[in-house]
């Protein structure tokens, strides 16, 4: 085989891809729409953003992570035996990699759920994302900016409800179409009783405009799980 073709298959096997992966880790659905349905997860190391009541800073620490071939990270989640699997963060599509992880996991059958802030993107998804693969994008303070690419591909919107966020926030131009959908989360921040009456406030607001919107907190917080 000529040395081109050797470094185009090279390029092309999964298992020459490495990524570099905080923890891996099985429980269950904590925020959003499925929640309390057994799922695994994936962190991968590194996020664009430093939101101040981030919970998972240690995923961009620069410290708590190991260099890992897809093809590990896969075996690693096939001995939980799940059919879910959410690649989280950190921010997912700060890893260049992630389009091959997404690709090895839906060859093995999972429906893969993505967690992101929203703000990045990568072309090579287009053609690897189908009806098996769930994108959740939490758009962050204090732009809420979402790259226009990802749009199309969100499943569900979800908005942690600080002191700050309000309903313009929310109803933006470029989320009209997903506003539409049912979709939007109303995520108490850290479970806090002001923050619950604030998203009372707000899911009133949004009623008001004929925008369906669901409170959900963070349920693994409250039942002690990772
Ligand atoms: S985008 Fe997520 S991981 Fe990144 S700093 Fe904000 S909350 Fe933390």
């Amino acid at each position: 085989m000529k040395p081109m073709s050797l470094l185009k298959k090279r390029l092309n096997n999964t298992e020459a891809k490495k990524i570099n992966i905080v923890e891996i880790f099985k429980t269950v659905e904590g925020e959003g729409r499925w929640v309390g349905l057994p799922i695994s997860f994936i962190r991968l190391e590194g996020c664009n953003l430093r939101c101040s009541w981030c919970d998972t800073t240690y995923s961009y620490d620069g410290k708590t992570y190991k260099e890992m071939s897809i093809d590990d990270v896969i075996k690693e989640v096939n001995k939980f035996g799940l059919k879910r699997v959410c690649i989280t963060g950190g921010e997912p599509f700060f890893s260049p990699a992630l389009p091959e992880l997404v690709k090895g996991l839906l060859k093995e059958g999972y429906k893969v759920f993505i967690e992101t802030n929203g703000t990045l993107w990568n072309n090579q998804l287009e053609d690897i994302i189908n009806e098996n693969v769930y994108i959740t994008c939490s758009p962050k303070p204090p732009l809420y900016f979402v790259h226009r690419k990802l749009i199309p591909y969100i499943s569900e919107l979800k908005f942690v409800i600080d002191s700050k966020i309000t309903v313009k926030d929310i109803v933006k131009p470029e989320f009209i179409d997903l506003l539409k959908n049912d979709i939007i989360i109303l995520q108490p921040e850290s479970n806090k009783k002001d923050m619950v009456e604030k998203a009372l406030e707000i899911q009133d607001e949004l009623l008001k405009l004929g925008i369906e919107s669901r409170i959900i907190p963070q349920c693994h917080k409250i039942l002690g799980l990772p």
